[in-house]
Order: structure tokens, then sequence, then C-alpha cells
């Protein structure tokens, strides 16, 4: 198999068997009551790993940060951090730094005291805080800003002042709870690659919690992706995106098409899957699917290509209707209906600007994948 690369070509401490986890989760479990809120889950971080916590509300990222952050103990199990159990060590003695969605900035002070606020409560001297401060400023770029009150910034800005005062103390680790859910679209995107490049000029440990999957795919080195407190799985974007391990991840992350069937015959790595329309489907990378399983084959909608006519030498090769579609300019999403019913999304890049297989709605129509297009799903 081709390999699926982390987005920083150098860097994946996860499979390095000698490297030594910074961060880890050992069989955590928060219960609040008779609710289960974390389930007896086991995570590890890399020192300068850019690590997301990435699920849907409530399920539990901000009590696994929490818990990391010291704000609430385990029920059962432990966290350490460089090796050390953080169990019973309140908040301010641990390397770390948690930055809140309210980005809770003091009002009345000037963007500079914001940012010396835990420098001075540290009994910094004042000649360090000046420059720290100058240096932070300088970080988030700022520095034409540095007298005015947060009423008197963008949204964007005031960001930046929360950012550069949860990072002037110098801590080892920066957790991030939805950073950027308070800026529109276009702020979001732009804030998310100065946010990597913060992250990495300073060299620090970042845990970001986000149920945005855009926003996790954009910036992390690797995932974990969370379901009522537990971790469905741990990879890098590309793997998440290109070899999800289960149907619940495949669907959470991005769009997919779910073909259901049994697998009719094994052969080495490549299975042929009886589909419940009677369709056949054959794919290489049968993964651990063993004869008589019922699985799915798990296809993204760009994998999948449409045409007026049956493709010559297509493994697989599907006729339909083409029951909707939409123009997005860049690319078009054509939605194909099966004779069993299954609506299945396909979409073609608009790379030049007219075509010559035009398809519209109810005009018939194939859709078509290589055996390698997809994923092979048991669970
Ligand atoms: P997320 O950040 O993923 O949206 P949380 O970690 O905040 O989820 O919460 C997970 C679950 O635990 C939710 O159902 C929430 O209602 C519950 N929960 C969180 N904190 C408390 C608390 N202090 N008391 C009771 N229930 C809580
Ligand atoms: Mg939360």
């Amino acid at each position: 198999m081709k390999s699926l690369g982390s987005i920083r070509r150098d860097f994946a401490p996860w499979k390095d068997p000698s490297a030594k986890p910074y961060i880890a989760f050992e069989n955590v479990t928060k219960v609040f009551g008779d609710f289960t809120a974390v389930d007896d889950l086991s995570l590890t971080i890399f020192e300068k790993e850019f690590f997301a916590l990435l699920g849907g509300s409530g399920s539990g990222k901000s009590t696994l940060l929490r818990m990391l952050a010291g704000f609430d103990e385990p029920t059962k199990g432990r966290i350490l951090l460089d090796g050390q159990d953080l169990a019973g060590i309140p908040p301010y003695r641990r390397p770390l730094n948690m930055m809140f969605q309210s980005y809770a900035l003091f009002p009345h002070m000037t963007v500079e005291a914001n940012i010396a606020f835990g420098l001075k409560q540290e009994g910094m001297p004042k000649a360090d805080i000046a420059a720290r401060v100058a240096e932070m400023l300088k970080l988030v770029k700022l520095e034409q800003f540095a007298k005015r009150k947060p009423h008197q910034l963008s949204g964007g800005q005031r960001q930046r002042v929360a950012l550069a005062r949860s990072v002037a103390k110098r801590p080892k680790v920066l957790l991030l709870d939805e950073p950027l859910g308070a800026l529109d679209k276009k702020l979001r995107e732009e804030t998310q690659f100065e946010l990597m490049d913060l992250q990495q000029s300073l060299g620090l440990t970042f845990v970001i919690v986000t149920h945005d999957q855009e926003e996790a795919m954009t910036m992390a080195d690797r995932i974990a992706i969370l379901d009522k407190g537990q971790v469905m799985q741990v990879a890098t974007p590309a793997e998440i995106y290109e070899a999800p391990a289960s149907r619940f991840v495949a669907s959470f992350v991005g769009n997919v098409n779910m073909f259901e069937g049994t697998v009719a015959a094994r052969e080495a790595n490549k299975a042929r899957i009886a589909g419940a329309s009677g369709a056949e489907i054959f794919v290489e990378n049968a993964g651990d699917a063993a004869a008589g399983n019922a699985v799915a084959f798990a296809v993204r909608p760009e994998k999948i290509k449409v045409s007026s006519k049956r493709p010559e030498g297509s493994a697989n090769a599907m006729e339909g209707e083409v029951f909707d579609l939409a123009y997005l300019g860049d690319m078009t999403v054509y939605h194909v209906r099966l004779p069993d019913g299954q609506v299945v999304k396909a979409s073609a890049l608009n790379s030049s600007r007219l075509t010559d297989d035009p398809l519209t709605w109810n005009d018939r129509a194939w859709i078509s994948f290589q055996p390698d297009a997809g994923v092979v799903l048991t669970r």
C-alpha cells in the first residue's frame, strides 16, 4: 500500500517505537453523577505535536482538556505529563496553559496589560515583562495595538491577544478549546495558518478541541475522533480521510458513500463483495474482512466517476439515474440513484470550462470506481 503521509514530512514520533509520549491518558474515566463523560480512554500525545480532539457536541472533548489542565480530576485512570502523574497537581503548577473559547480578556486593561498580567502575577522583573510583552506583540503582529483596549479591536485581533497572553509565560503545552469558534469563516481559515506558524515557531505542544472537521484536518498532525467519551480512531488527517477504521469515522469526516454487502469471496488481499442490491464490488485491500462478513465499502465522492456510457475496463460500474446535481464552480456534485434506491454522491472537478459529456437531471448515468478507490469496513 502506498503511504499516507503526515503534513509535516519529518515529524512522526508516533511511528517511532523508541519515542516517549509527552502526554498520556491511561484508562481515564470521568463520571458526572450517573453519566459517563469519558469512558476508559487511553491516548498518547508527543512533544511538539499539534493534536486535535475532534467530536460532536457532548463527546467529552472539553472534559478531557479540563482534566489535563487540572480543573477536573479523573474518576478513574491516570494522566501523565513527561512521565509524571498529574494527580493532585493544581492547574497553576502544571507546565501548560489553557485558552478558552470566550477569550476572557480583561476589558478595562490595554492589550499590553492583558498580555503582561500573568507575568506580573508570577513576579517577573519589570524589564523582563516589557521585553516579553514586546516579543509577544511582535509574534501575533499587534505591535501598533499595544495601547488599545479589547473593545477597540476586531474579533480576530482579540483572538490574537488571547493567544499572546496564553503563551506569554512560555508554557510547554497550550490547550485550546474551540479557539476559533467566535470568528467568521474567512478569518477562521486565516487564523488556522497563524496558529500553525505560532506552534512551530515556539516549538510548543498544542492540544486543540474542535467540532469542526476541516479545522482539525487543516491544522493537526494527528486527530483523535471521539464519540461518547471513547476514542474511535487516532491517526493523521490523511489516514482518517483515506483509511477510516469504522463506518462511524468514515461518515464523521467528509462525505462518503457506503456500499453495504457481504464478502462473497476473499483471495489474498482481494475480495468480492455481494452488494445488497445484487451488484458485485471488487476490492483490493480487503483488510481483516473474511468471507461471510457483513461489510461496507466506503468510497469518497471524488473517487467515483460519472459518465453517460458504461466506462470500459472499470472493475466496478453501476447504472442509475441523475437524481440531483449541484454546480459549485470548481466542481460539480452528482447524486445518482441506483436501482435499489441508494443515492451515490460523485464529485467531478471542473478543470476545463466545458465538458463533452454533459449530464443533467433524470439522465441515465454510470458510476464507476477502481478496486482501490475505498476501504472495506467491518465495524
Ligand atoms: P464536548 O466538549 O465534547 O462538547 P463535554 O466534555 O463538555 O463535551 O461534555 C461531555 C458530557 O459531559 C456532556 O454530556 C456534558 O453535559 C457532561 N458534563 C460535562 N461537564 C459536566 C459537569 N460538570 N456536570 C455534569 N455533566 C457534565
Ligand atoms: Mg466542549
